[in-house]
């Protein structure tokens, strides 16, 4: 993978065995191009400018979508998301846990963000979403996984980058952690979905018709995580 610039649009290329180039957007705002190996650098310059128009319009529609991206502080009353519901932050004292969710609110253990390094904390976050999110999107992959047709392997909730989730060709399927800051309706979309690409890889019309067989409202959850999926972190 290495970076790329036609004019003003700086890009990455990545080279696959494919058949044709596409480009995309993807959840950083970075604009990649896929390209099959065999193509000449000259020709992807070109793909770009033609589809120039594209880019800039998706790019303005990406920096609105982030605009909403949320800043959040380490200290008493902030809110941090937990299943779609926003829970107010209490530094406590004495925890044995770095980070409970008590009483309805998140507590976290004062000595986290005490030097104002706020990294401790927003470990013990994700901490918390991995453990929590490994139990419930366990049991609902599992739920699921009947209803679409397919047989999972192993589940892992981890730190996916700018995916929410991705299976492998033996069957394990992993989320983000971010996930678990989602109402469980948009997490049993990213559920479904995944598990579909078991039927397909791609997001051809059979795709969307294997999810539609199983959430018929599936667009509405779609559109929900493409407007708030980048309020979705710590
Ligand atoms: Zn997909």
């Amino acid at each position: 993978m290495k970076a790329k610039n036609s004019k003003d649009i700086p890009y990455k290329v990545i080279r696959s065995r494919r058949a044709t180039a596409d480009i995309i957007i993807e959840r950083d705002g970075r604009v990649l191009v896929r390209a099959p190996e065999s193509i000449p650098d000259e020709r992807i310059e070109d793909i770009v400018e033609a589809k120039r128009y594209w880019i800039y319009k998706n790019l303005a529609e990406w920096r609105d979508l982030n605009a909403t991206r949320v800043l959040r502080e380490y200290r008493n009353g902030e809110g941090f998301l937990y299943l779609g519901r926003s829970y107010r932050l209490l530094l406590v004292a004495d925890q044995s846990e770095p980070l409970l969710l008590k009483n309805g609110r998140f507590c976290l253990r004062r000595d986290l963000v005490d030097e104002g390094a706020i990294e401790a904390a927003k470990v013990a976050f994700r901490e918390y979403y991995i453990a929590r999110g490994h139990e419930r999107i366990t049991q609902r992959v599992n739920y699921y996984a009947p209803k679409v047709g397919v047989i999972q392997g192993d589940i892992h909730v981890r730190e996916l980058g700018n995916r929410w989730a991705s299976c492998s060709p033996n069957g394990n399927l992993s989320f983000h952690w971010k996930c678990m800051m989602a109402p469980q309706t948009i997490i049993d979309y990213i559920v479904v979905h995944e598990l579909c690409h078991f039927h397909h890889l791609d997001h051809t019309n059979a795709f969307w018709n294997e999810v539609d067989k199983v959430l018929p409202n599936h667009r509405e959850r779609k559109e929900w995580l493409r407007k708030n999926g980048a309020g979705l972190d710590v």
